[in-house]
């Protein structure tokens, strides 16, 4: 089994005309059911993120400043970040899940979870919201790793744009890797490759920058050369994936020219390093991804792998 994180209620996260829209979930959602998939998978209850834990990550300020527009009945938390009245509360279901997740996977209720959530985690900077991106949901989920004792996670973070969020509120700390493979230059503009750290975190950073135009073949050598390389050198005890999947190649917003197929291999190869190091324990959460259609297809088969790797 895997464990499969979905609720309704993410759905009602409405950003009106925008490429982060309920409907790329409500696609999701059709075409798992469609092949069956979500019928494969355990489906938990969870509950949302607790203050406390989401100042494991986010500032006070941060917190209160969102929960202030959406009191006010919504309004923007940057030039492309909306918050609804409910966003901020759907936004800790979404926390809460991953944070849920890496809890049961640590428990060894299961060795693997996918977090279908909404809104996306990885832009959130632990002082504000950003592109998208309200909590960021990994770095929470990272964070519950360490207060249950892991000493080494590794996020990687395949998402089509850099994960920034992430990077800089682990930059300094060595037991959270993370490793993103994102296109370059391009948004949110960070994560060139001599961005590796810093202090004790010095070397647990790795981004693998990738040009517009870079082929498939070149970008799948590239991507397992370094991955590999890494993740033999961090060893890590809990894997962790924000999935992003706008790097597909119909993507309107990002496009690395991927296919549906080449998240088979990315997601079989973060597989191969959960259970070479973390005894195959993965949590993997939903980023970025705005055609539905490509969307949907590419998380079936990323799920599709996680339950093709269960014992
Ligand atoms: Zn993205």
């Amino acid at each position: 089994m895997t464990l499969l994180y979905y609720d309704p209620r993410f759905l009602d996260h409405h950003t009106g005309d925008h490429p982060e829209c309920p409907g790329r979930l409500q696609q999701i959602v059709s075409q798992l059911a469609a092949n069956g998939l979500d019928r494969r998978c355990c489906q938990p209850e969870w509950e949302p993120i607790r203050r406390t834990q989401l100042l494991g990550v986010h500032f006070e300020e941060q917190i209160a400043h969102l929960e202030g527009i959406a009191q006010q009945g919504g309004g923007q938390a940057d030039s492309v970040t909306v918050v609804s009245e409910v966003s901020v509360d759907i936004a800790k279901l979404a926390a809460g899940a991953v944070c849920n997740a890496v809890g049961r996977v640590l428990k060894g209720e299961d060795s693997k979870a996918l977090c279908l959530v909404r809104p996306p985690g990885h832009h959130a900077l632990a002082e504000r919201a950003m592109g998208f991106c309200l909590f960021n949901n990994i770095a929470l989920g990272a964070r519950a790793a360490l207060d249950q004792g892991v000493e080494r996670v590794l996020i990687v973070d395949w998402d089509v744009h850099h994960g920034n969020g992430t990077q800089a509120i682990f930059y300094n700390d060595p037991r959270v890797a993370f490793f993103s493979a994102h296109r370059w230059p391009f948004y949110p503009g960070t994560g060139a490759e001599d961005e590796t750290g810093t202090g004790d975190g010095l070397g647990a950073t790795r981004n693998v920058p990738v040009e517009f135009g870079t082929s498939r073949k070149v970008y799948q050598e590239l991507v397992r050369r370094e991955l590999e390389d890494f993740a033999a050198r961090i060893k890590p005890e809990l894997v962790l994936i924000s999935a992003g999947f706008d790097a597909h190649r119909s993507d309107p917003i990002g496009s690395l020219g991927l296919e549906v197929e080449d998240f088979i291999w990315l997601s079989q190869l973060t597989l191969e390093i959960a259970e070479t190091y973390a005894a195959g324990r993965l949590v993997s959460t939903l980023e970025g991804g705005y055609n539905p259609t490509a969307l949907a297809e590419s998380v079936a088969v990323h799920l599709e792998a996680l339950l093709a790797a269960d014992p």
